[in-house]
């Protein structure tokens, strides 16, 4: 007994990605088409950051509730759980984050509790470029997300490294600063021919995803050779232990990224516009930029295999769980990035905000 009747079923297949959906209640008030097309559309940013989609096939299933929007989301390895409201709109489906960072989870090993911060700031920051690389969100929209938001990464007092310190904020922003940091350095030492995005995709290709488990050095070790630097493992030694506080007002500033009225505007004079532009331009799917195995040779049988051996929620210890706490208890975070960030009381920040 399952415990719920299986009131609906879609099948897609998505560029060689069988995607099987199972509706717990069909009782969207928009109906199930608007949701298949967002699990269509969420599949195609992701297949087109990672060069291909993480898994070959995958299991989805919606849970609907009371409400409009999406609730939140989980991810185990070849199994996607959404809570979406019934009331849900097709804007809202379009503006959606949750689906795109809980596919973006599937194309990395799991890495363990400890580095969390890794897993989730990853899926948080490829959420924002892989979107905006496929024309879902605007370069000033993605920077004006991380000037609000990023800042709450940053440690607090008695906070330790991020391998230590477990908040929210340090986990989902912490963890997106150190990608962020990562992607600008490896565009910078490579005159912008490698960044993260060339050494996820190897990470995804080499290991299957998120049903391997691998070590954090690992990962990184193979991150770094794919771009052929070291610096996964040299930001690592850095961030790991001890508490780091990047002056990122001044990276952005360097990027040519500019606060001003309001809003964020893009200078392509500043020093490392290069480097942003080329962080946010699609980049094909070529497997073999990013010097990749040929697809097929990628371990992928296995995700599928684990993903069909039982009941995904049993498997809560691979679970990418707490994403709907992503948008919540924000408000001592708030507080806190503002005592960290003078910037945003001389206004050349903003202040941090919920994302809407
Ligand atoms: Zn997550």
């Amino acid at each position: 007994m399952k415990g719920f009747l299986l009131a609906g079923l879609g099948m897609l297949s998505l560029d060689g990605v069988t995607v099987q959906v199972d509706f717990r209640d069909n009782n969207l008030r928009g109906g199930t088409e608007p949701v298949l097309q967002w699990i269509k559309r969420s599949e195609g940013i992701v297949a087109a950051y990672y060069g291909r989609f993480p898994t070959s096939s995958l299991r989805i299933q919606v849970i609907t509730e009371a409400g409009s929007g999406v609730g939140g989301g989980t991810t185990w390895a070849g199994f996607i759980r959404l809570r979406v409201g019934r009331d849900v709109s097709s804007a809202q489906l379009k503006d959606d984050w949750v689906l795109v960072h809980e596919m973006a989870h599937l194309a990395l090993p799991d890495v363990g509790e400890n580095q969390s911060w890794f897993s989730e700031g990853l899926a948080v920051y490829v959420e924002g470029i892989a979107r905006e690389q496929a024309g879902n969100r605007t370069q000033e929209d993605v920077f004006s997300e991380q000037m609000k938001q990023m800042p709450r990464g940053m440690p607090q007092p008695g906070d330790a490294g991020l391998d230590h310190t477990h908040t929210w904020a340090r986990t989902y922003w912490g963890g997106a600063m150190f990608c962020f940091l990562a992607d600008v350095e490896i565009h910078r030492r490579t005159g912008n021919r490698k960044g993260l995005q060339d050494a996820m995709r190897a990470v995804a290709a080499t290991s299957g995803g998120l049903s391997a488990d691998w070590p954090i050095t690992k990962v990184f070790a193979t991150a770094d050779a794919a771009t052929g630097t070291k610096v996964f493992e040299e930001l690592y030694a850095q961030m790991k232990d001890k508490p780091v506080t990047p002056d990122l007002h001044d990276l952005w500033a360097k990027l040519g990224v500019v606060w001003e009225g309001g809003s964020v505007t893009l200078r392509d004079d500043a020093p490392l516009a290069d480097v942003r532009r080329a962080i946010m331009h699609p980049r094909g799917s070529g497997a073999t930029r990013a010097g990749l195995a040929a697809p097929e040779a990628a371990g992928h049988a296995a995700a599928v295999d684990h993903a069909a051996a039982g009941d995904p929620a049993a498997a809560g210890d691979r679970a990418a769980a707490g994403d709907q706490a992503r948008t919540g208890d924000q408000a001592d975070a708030a507080d806190q990035s503002a005592a960290v960030n003078p910037a945003a009381a001389a206004g050349t920040m903003p202040a941090p905000a919920s994302r809407t």
